[in-house]
C-alpha cells in the first residue's frame, strides 16, 4: 500500500476529527487472509450452491464479534446471511448502505486446475483458489470493513448492512431477488456495493492506474436463430439445406461491425465520459465488451441422429446468440438490428432470455465522493471513471428499486488477475483485500460525516 506522506496527515486529522484510533491495517491484512483462506475451502460450487457452511462460517465470525445476525434459508440448502449495524448519530442522515456478495461460486474443472480449487493454496503473496477474487475476495474486504467500523466504534451516521447470499452465478432468483421480494422492509438501502469495477494498472488502459466504478450493466439477450429447409442425401445437395442458410446469415451477421451506444442514450454519455478520462482504452476483450454491444455464436445445432449423420442433410439448424446490449438500446430495436444483419426474412428469431433494461446509477452522490476520495488517498494519480460492466450481477435487481449501486473491488488488480475469474486459475494478490477493505471503511466513514454534516447545515 503506497501512502502519500499528504495522504497520512489528512487521513491522521480526519480519524482525530472524529475520536477514532487508526486500525492496524497490517494486522487486518493477516487476519483477512486467515478468513479468505476458510472462507474458499468450503465448495460453495453452483450448482448445486449449497451455501450453508459459508452462512455458518459468516455467522461464527459476526457471533465473535458480538454483532447480531440474521439467517434466510430461500431454498433448501441456499442460506443467507444478514447482518447490519445500527446508526449511532442521530438524526441518521439517508438509509442504509448494504455491502453485498453471494457466497456461491462457479464450478471447477478439477481435471483443469494445477492446484485443488478448494484447497486454499498460496503463492507468492496470491491466494489460488476458485472464488479468490469472484466473490469470496471481495466478501471477505467487505467483511472486514463492516467488522472495522464495529470494532473501532466509528460514529455512523447511517446503518450499515453486510448480506451474503446465494445462487448469484445462476440468476440470483434464490439469493438478492428472493431477498427483495420476501424481505425489501430490512434491506431498504439507499446505496449498494457489489461486485463489478476494478482498479487495474492494465486493464483498461497499459501504464495507467485506472478504477472502472460500475454504475449499470448491459442488457442480456439471448436468442435462438432456427433455419428450416428441406432435408435430402448428403451425395445430391439441395438449394434449401438449412445449414447453408443459416451458416451464411451468421457469416454477414458476424461480418458487421459492433454497435456503440445511439447517440441519445444515456450509454453514450457513460462512453464518453470513460473516453475523457481514460483515453484510449487497452485492446482485449473486456474493454471490447464495455464499449459495444456484443453478440456471442454459444451454440449450434443441427444433424439427424446421434451422432449426426454425415451423409444426411437435416430439415432444421439452430443457434443460439448470448447478445449483450448497451443501455439505452431496447429489445425491439437490437431484434431488428439482428434481423437486418442476418439478411434473411425467411430465418426465426425467439427471445429465450432477457434481462430487464439497465438503470443507470447517478455518479453525483456523497458514497461515490467518498470512494474516490477514498482511493486518490493511496493514489494520487489514478484515473477513476463510472463504467457499464458486461456481465450481470445482484445490482440489476436493486437499481429498478431506485437503490444507487456501485460495483468495485477498490484496489489494484491486474487483466490477468480479472481474467482468470470463472476460469482454472483463478487468483488474488492476498494485499489487494486489507486495501480494499480499508478504502470501504474510510469510504461508509466518511458518507457518513459528510451527510451529517450537510443535514446540520441545513437545519
Ligand atoms: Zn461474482
Amino acid at each position: 500500500m503506497a501512502f502519500t506522506f499528504v495522504s497520512l496527515v489528512s487521513l491522521v486529522v480526519a480519524q482525530r476529527a472524529i475520536g477514532v484510533q487508526a486500525p492496524d491495517w497490517k494486522a487486518v491484512g493477516a487476519e483477512a487472509t486467515q478468513l479468505l483462506q476458510q472462507y474458499v475451502s468450503i465448495d460453495t460450487s453452483n450448482p448445486p450452491g449449497d451455501t450453508r457452511k459459508t452462512a455458518d462460517f459468516l455467522a461464527s465470525v459476526f457471533e465473535r464479534e458480538g454483532i447480531p445476525v440474521t439467517r434466510y434459508e430461500s431454498a433448501p440448502g441456499k442460506a443467507i446471511i444478514y447482518a447490519r449495524l445500527k446508526a449511532t448519530m442521530t438524526p441518521a442522515a439517508g438509509k442504509a448502505i448494504l455491502l453485498l456478495h453471494h457466497m456461491d461460486v462457479v464450478p471447477a474443472d478439477r481435471s483443469q486446475w494445477k492446484v485443488d480449487p478448494f484447497a486454499a493454496t498460496i503463492v507468492g503473496g496470491e491466494m489460488r483458489a476458485r472464488g479468490a477474487l469472484d466473490m469470496k475476495g471481495l466478501g471477505v474486504a467487505h467483511l472486514m470493513a463492516f467488522l472495522m467500523l464495529k470494532r473501532q466504534h466509528v460514529p455512523l451516521a447511517r446503518d450499515v448492512i453486510l448480506l451474503a447470499e446465494p445462487d448469484e452465478e445462476v440468476g440470483g432468483a434464490m439469493g438478492a431477488r428472493w431477498m427483495i421480494a420476501n424481505h425489501y422492509a430490512e434491506l431498504d438501502p439507499e446505496f449498494v456495493l457489489d461486485e463489478g469495477g476494478f482498479g487495474s494498472p492494465d486493464l483498461f488502459t497499459a501504464g495507467k492506474l485506472v478504477y472502472g466504478i460500475s454504475v449499470a450493466e448491459k442488457k442480456l439477450l439471448w436468442l435462438k436463430v432456427r433455419a428450416t429447409g428441406v432435408a435430402g442425401h448428403g451425395s445430391q445437395p439441395n438449394d434449401q439445406n438449412p445449414n447453408d442458410r443459416l451458416v451464411r446469415a451468421l457469416a454477414r451477421l458476424l461480418a458487421e461491425p459492433l454497435p456503440g451506444p445511439s447517440a441519445s442514450s444515456v450509454a453514450s454519455g457513460l462512453m464518453s465520459t470513460m473516453h475523457e478520462r481514460v483515453g484510449a482504452f487497452a485492446i482485449n476483450k473486456f474493454t471490447n465488451a464495455i464499449q459495444h454491444s456484443t453478440i456471442a455464436v454459444t451454440t449450434i445445432r443441427s444433424g439427424v441422429g446421434d451422432p449426426p449423420k454425415a451423409n444426411v442433410i437435416p430439415s432444421v439448424a439452430e443457434a443460439t446468440l448470448d447478445c449483450r446490449v448497451l443501455p439505452g438500446t431496447t429489445r425491439d430495436q437490437w431484434l431488428a438490428d439482428i434481423r437486418r444483419g442476418l439478411g434473411d426474412p425467411g430465418l426465426e428469431i425467439d427471445v429465450i432470455s432477457e434481462s430487464d433494461d439497465p438503470i443507470v446509477s447517478p455518479q453525483d452522490t456523497p458514497l461515490y465522493r467518498s470512494l474516490e476520495a477514498a482511493i486518490h488517498r493511496r493514489h494520487p494519480d489514478a484515473v477513476i471513471t463510472p463504467i457499464l460492466v458486461p456481465y450481470g450481477t445482484d445490482s440489476n435487481a436493486f437499481r429498478p428499486r431506485g437503490v444507487t449501486s456501485y460495483g468495485i473491488f477498490p484496489a489494484p488488480v491486474s487483466a490477468d488477475e480479472v481474467a482468470s475469474m470463472h476460469g482454472d486459475a483463478e487468483h488474488v494478490r492476498l494485499d489487494a483485500i486489507p486495501e480494499a477493505a480499508q478504502v470501504f471503511f474510510e469510504a461508509i466513514r466518511e458518507t457518513a460525516t459528510r451527510q451529517s454534516s450537510r443535514a446540520a447545515a441545513r437545519d
